[in-house]
């Protein structure tokens, strides 16, 4: 509900404030439609050592979890990673084969998923070696290095796994959000076990969730809902219950960590926590996170547990993630304004006013700077976060909202003059707008969008917060973002000092038309339709604000040499689109019309226009780039003096892709390969 992930065009533009000669090595691989980035980590080493040694230990209990989310989002992921990486690491065949080859890029592809569906289309991906070449490859192995069951054969392990590697209609897409089928029964993922129905689902939890309306738990978070013989339970994910082996290690270092906490807030913070997983009470877990966001005082601060739900097709079921950060002071003057006057920002939206907060509570937002991430936050990384998601905390408590500079500063600088803007923008003074303000006024609706777009609104008495269903993540989406780009034009950003040109904002509204309407789709295999909440949701501004103003042609399309371009033609009135969309979405919320949300997403947000697609596939594809672009961590290393004493924590930004992959499978899997 609360990432904000970076769109196929952000990125793309230069900056005239960075440097084009900084001679750190920001690319470190690229393969299939995946490019691998190194962030850099600025501030690290003035750091205190105790702030050091808390990131340290925090940055393994984000480590410890890896394994956790690769057996829920398909519950034959550890056995083909385990399998793959058994020959990648042993094979003596010809590893310049062609076949092998493909087994490298498809094991490679598995790792940036955390499993073997795309990490962002959801569709399984398909390998370029034969169900023969792999059946050659497990068989030519020592078979003490594969992940066998109890008295599983070799061969019981390949018709095993062949299959769901290699048959594309089984297991096909991890999570399917939409369509007439029954989205708990099609569904790849391993958030539900047994023949569960979608009805039988939204029963359990509905008697489960009872009266409490006020303050209620978010039921199912963290556990895996099971039909077994007829009857239906959760085995919940904690100390002593599923993905003990993992859980087990993450507390460990968390309490660790705790021993160098900066203050007794921040302790308490990560002692609840490790209550939490002890326990699997989501009581505990909102206790926590109450505590989280009202610690605005610590300068290191994490994310460490079950927190997004976009993987389960009902928004329940949330995948297990961490981030590990501290914060960009200099930078947060800019947040903080933004915060500081979320009150006149709400007061002065577009909504009804009866969708409005009367007050808005505890919004704080700032600036960060990551030192690892795990989980579903690795190695694709979103760029901003706002937490926590319970409803009910968020209006009582508020919400803690940060933009991750660091990782934006990576994709600014690893995109300088890869000739996308040359392509794909209609003129000069467009591509001049977008390297004069591409990247300020993208930090900038980055701080809109989670600060103030999520924390906004609320819903009206009665409503059920569950009720939008599977189109609940597009458009909660839709509605951060179109705060965002509403008030990016507005005077309030001169008057607040946040941007000195009032007509700036048109670098960031050109960019968000021409990727919603157009270069986003770079990302879709031909013939598919559009399935991640982040990209529905961006089709679907752009091509609601693109129909409604069509009479008076405020955005168009046009050809030029057989190539199509946006064109914005009157930037004011596209602003007003915006700000009506958002007034429509938010009483969508506020009021839970199921059926005009389903609408929106439907109509505009899921299919895709095929012979647009197809041209701007060709034109993307003459420019050798990827569409998708994820993180390797830096490695970092505890200095110990002649006594064995921590003198210092150091990071190492030179380990590549694969040897990182390979490490973490080494030092920190804990999980058996099924669960
Ligand atoms: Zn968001």
């Amino acid at each position: 509900m609360t990432v904000l992930t970076l769109s196929a065009c952000t990125g793309q533009h230069a900056s005239e404030e960075l440097s084009p000669n900084d001679d750190f090595n920001y690319v470190v691989d690229q393969f299939a439609d995946l490019q691998i980035l190194r962030y850099k980590v600025p501030g690290f080493e003035s750091l205190t050592l105790k702030q050091k040694q808390l990131l340290y230990h925090l940055s393994e209990a984000a480590l410890m979890g890896r394994d956790i989310l690769y057996d829920q989002n398909c519950k034959y992921n550890l056995a083909i990673r385990r399998t793959l990486e058994a020959i990648y690491t042993n094979y003596k065949g010809n590893r310049d084969d062609a076949e092998f080859k493909a087994l490298e890029t498809y094991l490679k592809r598995v790792w940036f998923s955390n499993g073997i569906h795309h990490h962002y289309g959801e569709e399984k991906f398909r390998p370029g070696f034969s169900a023969e070449f792999f059946k050659k490859c497990v068989e030519s192995i020592d078979a003490s290095k594969l992940p066998l069951r109890e008295g599983e054969t070799v061969s019981q392990l390949v018709a095993e796994l062949s299959p769901v590697i290699c048959t594309p209609s089984v297991l096909g897409k991890r999570t399917v959000q939409s369509g007439d089928a029954d989205v708990i029964k099609v569904s790849a993922n391993n958030y539900y076990e047994g023949d569960l129905s979608t009805k039988e689902v939204n029963d359990f939890y509905t008697k489960l969730k009872g009266n409490d309306t006020i303050t209620p738990p978010s039921y199912g978070l963290n556990s895996r809902l099971v039909k077994e013989n007829g009857k239906i339970y959760e085995k919940v994910w904690k100390v002593g219950g599923l993905y003990s082996a993992a859980i087990e290690k993450i507390v460990a270092e968390l309490e660790k960590a705790a021993a160098f906490a900066e203050n007794d807030a921040q302790k308490k913070i990560i002692d609840t926590l490790i209550d939490y997983y002890r326990t699997g009470d989501l009581k505990t877990f909102d206790a926590y996170s109450i505590l989280w966001v009202e610690d605005t005082r610590s300068e290191v601060d994490f994310v460490n547990g079950f927190i997004e739900t976009y993987g389960d097709p009902l928004g329940r079921k949330a995948s297990w993630e961490s981030t590990v950060n501290f914060i960009n002071k200099e930078a947060t003057t800019r947040t903080k304004i933004v915060s500081d006057n979320a009150q006149w920002f709400e007061d002065h939206s577009p909504v009804d006013k009866r969708f409005k907060k009367e007050t808005v509570k505890g919004v704080s937002a700032k600036v960060i700077t990551v030192t690892m991430l795990g989980g579903d936050c690795y190695p694709a990384t979103p760029i901003g976060i706002n937490l926590p998601n319970a409803d009910w905390i968020r209006r009582d408590h508020g919400s803690k909202s940060v933009t991750i500079e660091n990782i934006t500063e990576a994709y600014d600088k690893a995109s300088l003059g890869n000739g996308f803007n040359e392509e794909f923008v209609w003129s000069d003074t467009e591509r001049n707008a977008i390297k004069k303000y591409g990247f300020i006024t993208d930090n900038l609706h980055t701080d809109l969008h989670e600060c103030l777009g999520h924390a906004s609104g609320k819903l009206l008495d009665g409503t059920d917060p569950d009720i939008l269903g599977a189109y609940s993540s597009t458009l909660e989406e839709a509605r951060a973002d179109l705060f965002a780009l509403y008030y990016l034009a507005d005077p309030k950003l001169q008057e607040l000092g946040l941007l000195a040109d009032p007509d700036a904002y048109q670098a960031e509204y050109y960019k968000y038309m021409m990727n919603g309407l157009m270069t986003q789709l770079v990302r879709i295999e031909k013939g598919k339709n559009i399935e991640e909440a982040h990209m529905r949701n961006r089709q679907l501004i752009a091509k609601w604000v693109f129909e409604n103003g069509q009479n008076e042609k405020v955005v168009e399309l046009k050809k030029r040499d057989g190539k199509t371009f946006v064109v914005v033609n009157d930037y004011k009135k596209l602003r007003e689109l915006f700000g009506k969309l958002l007034a429509e979405v938010q009483r969508i919320k506020s009021e839970g019309d199921y059926e005009a949300g389903k609408n929106l997403v439907e109509n505009y947000g899921v299919q895709v226009d095929h012979a647009l697609h197809a041209e701007i596939l060709e034109r993307y594809a003459k420019l050798n780039l990827a569409p998708y672009k994820g993180f390797v961590n830096p490695v970092m290393k505890e200095v110990k003096n002649a006594q064995g004493e921590v003198t210092d924590i150091v990071l190492d930004y030179t380990e590549g892709y694969t040897e990182q992959m390979l490490r973490y499978s080494k030092d920190y899997s804990f999980l058996p390969t099924y669960n």
